[in-house]
């Protein structure tokens, strides 16, 4: 499908592509700091999941059905600025898009309300870097809570400043269209992510402003949620087919609430694949259908992806042994311990 617009690497390249460059974690020793609590952020975050948990207990039943259609509808789209957008178009680079694509993209981007499309992006790129060192902005082995979301309510390890600002994001400020995002980035995201879409229901439908607010608020901290369970759960739970000696993981349940952004430990793996999972069923991975419809209306090109034989052959010699649930049929029951063996010994 797409074969003029995928580009797939028959070979380990021998001359590494700048992605791939890019991609390639560095080891750093751990570093002990002091890394005092922001006392304003520790507070946000605890009012606004306090608000969203309670209302959506005692006040979300209220909302009339166009509402409940709205809102899961208006989150999944910023959820895609994020997934297709941020993540494989801009961090990774896994493909190419045409300049209304990434209009398209970033207006979906800041619906979410995360933070300008620079900051994620290069905190994305220095997590893929220095993946679980001090320098990673979320190191999952300081456990759950920091990785999740304690991370964001303290100041920065000094390695993550050191490093981070060496990442090379020359193409990033090279984008026009982040230029423009980024410029007016707090009017447009305030717009974009809490007032249009409180406005919406309550003239539309007529829904009242304490459920439209409340259900505004709701699907805010449902996205946060959603996007940290990519660097917390990820980073945790699930098996390691191909490379068992990171923590990242394939991991079903994430894949399901982020769009397809749980199949992790391949994508730590191959991070400019814009599949970011081996294989392409779209259940679990809508993402990876939305960039391939986008190919085929010719916004998106230049797709990326490693051939079959590659992560075949990354994933029996560093792999832990098992599939991917994704259902890879390429290395499964039909490669004896003989053949991983003497791949292996290679
Ligand atoms: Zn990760
Ligand atoms: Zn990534």
């Amino acid at each position: 499908m797409y074969s003029s617009t995928v580009t797939q690497f028959e070979e380990p390249p021998r001359k590494k592509s700048p992605e791939e460059i890019a991609a390639e974690p560095i080891p750093l020793p751990p570093q002990s700091a002091e890394q005092p609590l922001i006392w304003r952020n520790v507070i946000a975050i605890a009012v606004l999941h306090t608000v969203a948990v309670y209302s959506f207990a005692t006040r979300y039943h209220e909302a009339q059905l166009w509402t409940w259609l709205w809102s899961p509808f208006y989150g999944l789209s910023a959820g895609l600025g994020i997934t297709a957008g941020a993540h494989r178009l801009w961090a990774h680079r896994s493909y190419s898009a045409k300049t209304p694509l990434r209009i398209f993209l970033a207006m979906l981007y800041c619906m979410g309300g995360q933070t300008c499309l620079f900051k994620w992006i290069r905190d994305h790129r220095t997590h893929h870097r220095y993946t679980e060192t001090p320098a990673d902005p979320h190191d999952a082995n300081r456990g759950f809570f920091f990785s999740h979301v304690g991370w964001l309510m303290m100041r920065r390890h000094p390695a993550v400043k050191a490093h981070g600002s060496k990442v090379d994001m020359s193409d990033i400020l090279a984008d026009p269209v982040i230029q423009f995002a980024d410029k007016y980035y707090t009017p447009i995201m305030l717009f974009l992510c809490f007032v249009f879409p409180t406005l919406v229901p309550v003239y539309v439908w007529g829904e009242t402003w304490t459920v439209s607010i409340l259900a505004v608020t709701i699907r805010y901290v449902w996205l946060l949620n959603a996007t940290f369970l990519v660097n917390s759960f990820a980073h945790m739970w699930g098996n390691r087919p191909y490379n068992s000696h990171v923590k990242p993981t394939e991991n079903p349940t994430v894949s399901f609430f982020t769009l397809g952004e749980g199949w992790h430990n391949y994508h730590h793996s191959f991070p400019w694949d814009y599949k970011a999972a081996e294989l392409g069923a779209y259940g679990l991975n809508p993402t990876t259908g939305f960039i391939e419809l986008m190919a085929w209306f010719g916004l998106a090109y230049n797709l990326k992806t490693p051939s079959k034989e590659i992560v075949k052959k990354i994933s029996l010699t560093k792999g832990d042994g098992t599939d991917s649930f994704w259902g890879n049929h390429y290395h499964d029951t039909h490669h004896s311990s003989g053949e991983r063996r003497s791949i292996q010994s290679r």
